[in-house]
């Protein structure tokens, strides 16, 4: 089988051509970083704008770049959610069009659901496995035991670790995204400096919460510049030193947490803040520990591509999964319902 994936769920515009024996044909992944940079975050409006502006481009280019037509598609999946409900619709009225258009079926896919599956489609691992979902956006462990059966065991009470990266970098006048720019300042500095707290260790289960780093990051800095009437660099070294070792010590311990929960053959990260090496150290030290194989897919797979969407829609299609033109686009759409209350939800 082969599928065309979309992606618009967020602040990148993606397409993608996937087989169902895990080749990537194509990839195409156009951000939009540039034109929220004056906004400290994302702009919905400006986001979904730029969706339907660039959805169909994106799509003609998946194509060419496979080399296929639309006539070699099985079907086409696409994001019906959660996300930035003009950006999802955009995304999914153009997969209505091109299903319609081409005879195909459709299939709409949880993002979520794209994000915990990839390491099936990187590395082709069976099920159950622990997913540690950590992006800008969100931050949760996840069994997966099928292509549609996820179990949250916990997650961020309130920032998710990107986020809070992101406002460190601000805090700091550090270029943005913040992860990348806190990382290569923390290389060069001391974590032992400065105690930052490790938040909701001491209390049981997977839950996690990181504004209050921000705000211990926050008043170092103030009580610095009270001080010296200023930060140098190795204060602000050592400040993102800090940081991301409280960070990677509050994903670690509660990874060893949710292994020992819920045990699984492997540890998988997925999300942009996958890319942090501390982090990826310190998580693959956990599954190590606990006799599990640790699985983090290339970064371009981490963040969001519409890869991972072609993925999940051939995983959902195999189960017999089909849409229709009624697909609706949901703005929140939790991948365990049991777990997570469906309050103000498409459906
Ligand atoms: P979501 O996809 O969950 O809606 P998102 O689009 O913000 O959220 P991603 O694109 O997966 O998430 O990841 C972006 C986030 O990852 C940013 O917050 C960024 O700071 C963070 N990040 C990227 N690289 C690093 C790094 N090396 N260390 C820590 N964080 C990082
Ligand atoms: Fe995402």
């Amino acid at each position: 089988s082969i599928f065309l994936g979309i992606e618009s769920s967020c602040d990148d515009t993606a397409a993608a051509i996937v087989t169902g024996d895990r080749r990537i044909l194509s990839s195409v992944v156009a951000g939009q970083t540039e034109m929220h940079a004056d906004f400290g975050g994302v702009v919905p409006e400006i986001a979904a704008r730029a969706h339907a502006e660039r959805l169909d481009i994106c799509a003609e280019q998946a194509l060419a770049e496979s080399g296929l037509t639309l006539c070699d598609l099985t079907a086409v999946a696409v994001t019906a959610g959660p996300g930035l409900i003009g950006g999802v619709m955009a995304g999914v009225m153009m997969a209505k069009g091109i299903a319609a258009g081409a005879g195909l079926p459709l299939v709409g896919v949880n993002h979520l659901a794209g994000h915990a599956l990839t390491p099936r489609l990187t590395d082709g691992i069976d099920f159950p496995y622990l997913m540690l979902l950590v992006s800008g956006g969100h931050c949760q462990f996840l069994r997966v035991d099928g292509p549609q059966e996820f179990s949250r065991l916990g997650g961020t009470i309130d920032d998710a670790p990107g986020e809070a990266f992101d406002k460190l970098a601000k805090l700091l006048a550090l270029p943005q995204p913040g992860g990348p720019s806190v990382e290569a300042e923390a290389a060069l500095g001391r974590a032992d400096r400065f105690e930052l707290p490790r938040p909701l260790l001491d209390r049981p289960g997977c839950d996690m919460s990181f504004s209050g780093l921000k705000t211990a990051a926050l008043r170092l800095r103030d009580q610095l510049i009270a001080e010296q009437g200023g930060l140098r660099q190795s204060d602000r070294q050592d400040l993102c030193a800090a940081f991301q070792t409280a960070v990677a010590e509050v994903l670690a311990e509660k990874s060893r947490r949710a292994l020992a929960l819920s045990p699984a053959p492997f540890l998988a990260v997925a999300g942009g803040v996958a890319a942090n090496k501390t982090i990826r150290a310190a998580l693959e030290q956990v599954a190590w520990d606990a006799g599990a194989c640790f699985l983090a897919p290339p970064l371009r797979l981490c963040t969001d591509n519409a890869a991972m969407i072609a993925w999940a829609g051939i995983e959902r299609f195999q189960t017999g999964a089909r849409d229709g033109m009624d697909l609706a686009a949901r703005p929140r759409w939790p991948l365990d319902s049991r777990a997570a209350p469906m309050l103000g939800s498409g459906k």
